[in-house]
């Protein structure tokens, strides 16, 4: 009976993993997907904790101490890490926790194989039996460990506290690495008496998991952060596996693909192979980063009254904005001028860069959150047939994803990757607070062209004094 009632509660869960993903899709109902989610997880632990029972001694699970003990730490800590996250720090939760999901796999792998291998000392089973689940374990064992260190160096890398660092020969090193890893699970699975070869393919797959993130430049992290939490899923599929478990298996699955599809989403949206991606250094390369000796050439400024009667007297404004606007949090008083601009007749909308911010769809979340207009908002091709009929581009902390040097520059680490050509507009105003470098630290072009001028400041600030100006216009 009570197996029932958990087969009822791990098929509610799956069903709320899927509508809750579903609901993600869109800002308006993400909020809201995400509790429904969470709800089945919260389900699907409850019951597991009071119903679920051995199937061949029908005993319940026991140590409820220290299973609520570790709820209760992890619950707290997770509640006040996410309650204080800044929205630009996002991607580093992500990854951090990401990271905790991996080292899970990896010590779910390292329990069950103790456990199979008593039962192999213990009693007669034959080998032929357990080998399907020996590459389960030495499968996860692998894809957890190498999605927990690379996650904790993404981590790492996104909040300054890792630099990139590449060696001649790494990426061969580092398929040595995968290559014994896998000839090392092979000899488990056929000789699992010789237990030492877990810890093998343990440290060969943390090496990994390192060396494969270490080189990869800023400007691809979010790449990297996806296809690692899509191998979080999958190795937590693995589980669901090792355990027959349903929502284990249904929840690693969906990770697993939701990741994989965002993962060749961005690579298109970056206009790049994933091979490229994971091998090519992409934003690693120093070659074409900014030279601070080197003279850049002669830019314009613009005051904040001339600013205001631009785009008072424009028919169309486009609001391009990018990370500045989250780090100033900039987003309320960024839809305040939008309605003060759209009261003296002009017409305003948004064009958002995939990756502007710090994470896929950073800037939607972030102009959901200021109640903007979502039917406002358009997406990088739309906006660029737009543009040309553009009068005033207002760009607000955006740098790298308006470079054209990712159209111009062979030599550029962005070379290829598609930007808001903000230039076919008949005027560009870019607000950022220096002449400074954006994440991928290159210089750009845009800066200096004829058509663009530079108002400074802190973009909160100059949207407050542009707005009390446009009104006095
Ligand atoms: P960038 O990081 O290229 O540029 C942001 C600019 O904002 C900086 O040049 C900075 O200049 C300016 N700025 C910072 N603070 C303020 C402030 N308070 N007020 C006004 N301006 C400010 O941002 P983009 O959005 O253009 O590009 C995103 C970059 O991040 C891309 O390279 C992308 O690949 C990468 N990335 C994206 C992720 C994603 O998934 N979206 C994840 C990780 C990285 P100054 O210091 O002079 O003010």
């Amino acid at each position: 009976m009570d197996l029932n009632i958990l087969t009822v509660c791990y098929l509610l869960a799956s069903v709320t993993f899927i509508i809750g993903l579903k609901m993600l899709s869109n800002p308006a109902s993400a909020r809201k997907g995400n509790l429904i989610a969470a709800s089945g997880m919260s389900a699907a632990i409850i019951g597991t904790i009071f119903l679920y029972q051995n199937v061949e001694t029908g005993a319940h699970l026991h140590n409820l101490g220290w299973i609520f003990g570790a709820l209760l730490i992890g619950g707290v800590v997770g509640m006040f890490a996410a309650k204080k996250v800044m929205m630009t720090a996002m991607p580093e939760m992500v990854s951090l926790f990401n990271g905790m999901g991996g080292a899970c796999a990896a010590l779910i792998s390292i329990i069950e194989f103790n456990h199979l291998s008593k039962e192999l000392q213990a009693h007669s089973i034959e080998l032929s039996s357990v080998q399907p689940t020996l590459v389960i374990i030495a499968v996860g064992l692998m894809i957890g460990s190498v999605s927990f260190a690379g996650s904790m160096i993404a981590w790492g890398k996104l909040n300054g506290r890792v630099k990139d660092f590449s060696f001649p020969g790494q990426n061969i090193l580092n398929l040595v690495f995968l290559a014994t890893a896998l000839l090392a699970a092979a000899w488990l699975v056929l000789n699992p008496e010789n237990s030492f070869l877990l810890y093998i393919i343990l440290i060969l797959s943390l090496l990994y998991g390192v060396l494969f993130v270490m080189p990869i430049g800023g400007a691809d992290m979010p790449v990297v952060i996806s296809l690692l939490n899509s191998f979080t899923g999958v190795a937590a599929a693995f589980g669901g596996f090792l355990y027959d478990n349903k929502v284990m298996l249904t929840g690693g699955i969906l990770v697993g693909a939701a990741g994989t599809l965002l993962t060749i989403l961005m690579c298109k949206a970056m206009n790049r192979s994933l091979v490229n991606v994971l091998i090519g250094s992409f934003g690693g390369s120093k070659s074409t980063e900014l030279d601070n000796t080197k003279v850049q050439g002669n830019y314009k400024e613009i005051n904040l009254s001339d600013a205001a009667m631009v785009m008072s007297y424009a028919n169309k404004v486009m609001i391009v904005p990018g990370y500045g606007l989250a780090v100033a949090q900039a987003q309320h008083i960024c839809h305040e001028l939008e309605k003060i601009l759209e009261e003296k007749g002009v017409e305003v909308k948004y064009a958002i860069h995939p990756v502007a911010g710090r994470m896929p769809g950073h800037m939607n979340v972030l102009l959901a959150e200021a109640d903007v207009n979502y039917d406002k908002l358009m997406e990088m091709e739309a906006a660029n047939d737009e543009f040309k009929t553009t009068d005033v581009v207002l760009i607000l902390g955006a740098n790298d994803v308006v470079n054209p040097a990712a159209k111009n520059d062979p030599a550029s680490p962005i070379f290829g990757m598609p930007i808001l050509e903000v230039e076919k507009a008949k005027t560009v105003i870019v607000n950022k607070r220096s002449m400074k470098p954006g994440y991928a630290g290159i210089e750009n072009d845009l800066f200096f062209q004829p058509k663009t001028s530079m108002l400074f400041g802190d973009a909160k600030k100059v949207l407050q004094n542009l707005c009390a100006e446009i009104k006095l216009v």
